[in-house]
């Protein structure tokens, strides 16, 4: 090893799901939504001015933050935009966790979040979920440097009530608390939004990449108190000002300006869960009550490593995880239904064929 290989950061870092360069794949491997951005969103776009590519972006991002602070019901100065909610929730990560005590997050939830403790020097520690995958809320009532929640959780989909959240809440006063809402739209429950005027310390993220059809645009917010929104400029004003191109910030504006189509894209979606849930049943799955735009099945005999595979084979990409208690699980997104028939056609073939 040369010397200087000391010097070298050593990190695990988070491994995305698969963007396959090919067509004709059906991907249901990153929880995309399968429908186009609002239409304002592509009129933008199509009439945007290269030239005006010459200037930086407003590194403020007011026009964004604006718009989403009307769209919420907040003061501007609660409102942070970044480049997709993970850089957003890793200049939280930077901003909020600065204690010796150890932050806490259930031992099955987003993968990002040890990456950035690591990456961070960030004590941590992840009390398990339960049997059914369920947080058991009293594990939050400790001594901490803080809580990420995400609700719904991934990888198992399953959403809390409002109630739930405001608990965790209330014995976590000293302590800030992130509750990661990727999925919310999709699960027909509140938003802790609702609660930033009456807790302090709590900070709501979310993002453009799954309810507003938006992943590649990579634009992610989070809400919270001025304070909090602050110190989250700060941090940004030191790594990088110009965080957001101008692009992604004009797009971003139309998309929350067409909460409309949003909303029938979710309903469609929602719709098509139920369907595939049906399916599933039939095909001998069982899963987790979802609140999101995916599906978190495990099959009664056939392991979920080898239908991976023989969907992978197949030009059908779910998502597996090789990680403790869910190795027998697969994530499925929810894309159209004639992704879905696909889906549902291979398996019954293969199930058929190895129970043969
Ligand atoms: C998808 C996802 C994110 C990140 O989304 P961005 O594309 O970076 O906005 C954050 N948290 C959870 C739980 C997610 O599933």
């Amino acid at each position: 090893m040369k010397p200087w290989e000391n010097n070298i950061r050593k990190i695990k870092p988070y491994t995305p799901g698969e963007q396959p360069g090919v067509k004709d794949i059906v991907k249901l491997n990153t929880n995309e939504n399968p429908f186009p951005p609002a239409p304002g969103v592509m009129k933008a776009l199509k009439g945007m001015d290269p030239d005006s590519l010459r200037r930086y972006p407003d590194p403020s991002i007011r026009l964004l933050t604006a718009e989403l602070a009307r769209f919420y019901k907040l003061e501007e100065d609660m409102v942070f935009a970044g480049v997709g909610s993970d850089d957003v929730l890793a200049m939280a990560f930077l901003a909020f966790f600065n204690s010796d005590k150890p932050i806490l997050f259930p031992d099955i939830s987003y993968s990002f979040y040890p990456v950035w403790c690591d990456l961070f020097h960030i004590p941590y520690e992840t009390p398990p979920l339960d049997e059914n995958f369920k947080i058991n809320r009293k594990d939050y009532y400790k001594e901490n440097g803080g809580v990420v929640i995400a609700n719904p959780n991934a990888p198992t989909g399953i959403c809390e009530d409002l109630s739930f959240i405001e608990d965790i809440l209330s014995h976590n006063k000293d302590c800030i608390v992130i509750i990661d809402e990727a999925y919310i739209d999709f699960s027909g429950k509140d938003s802790a939004v609702g609660l930033i005027h009456k807790y302090d310390n709590l900070i709501v993220v979310q993002t453009f990449s799954k309810a507003r059809s938006m992943a590649g645009m990579r634009i992610g917010y989070a809400m919270g108190n001025p304070v909090l929104i602050k110190a989250l400029n700060d941090v940004k004003y030191s790594i990088n000002s110009y965080t957001m191109n101008s692009t992604a910030i004009i797009a971003g504006v139309e998309a929350v300006r067409d909460a409309e189509y949003c909303r029938n894209a979710i309903e469609k979606i929602i719709k098509e869960r139920a369907r595939s849930e049906e399916q599933f049943k039939q095909l001998g799955f069982t899963f987790t009550e979802s609140g999101s735009n995916f599906l978190f099945v495990t099959h009664r005999t056939l392991p979920a490593s080898e239908i991976f595979n023989a969907l992978r084979e197949n030009n059908i990409y779910v998502r597996y995880f090789n990680a403790p208690r869910i190795d027998n699980y697969l994530r499925v997104s929810i894309g159209k239904p004639e992704d879905m028939d696909k889906l549902f056609a291979f398996l019954k073939e293969y199930i058929e064929s190895r129970n043969a």
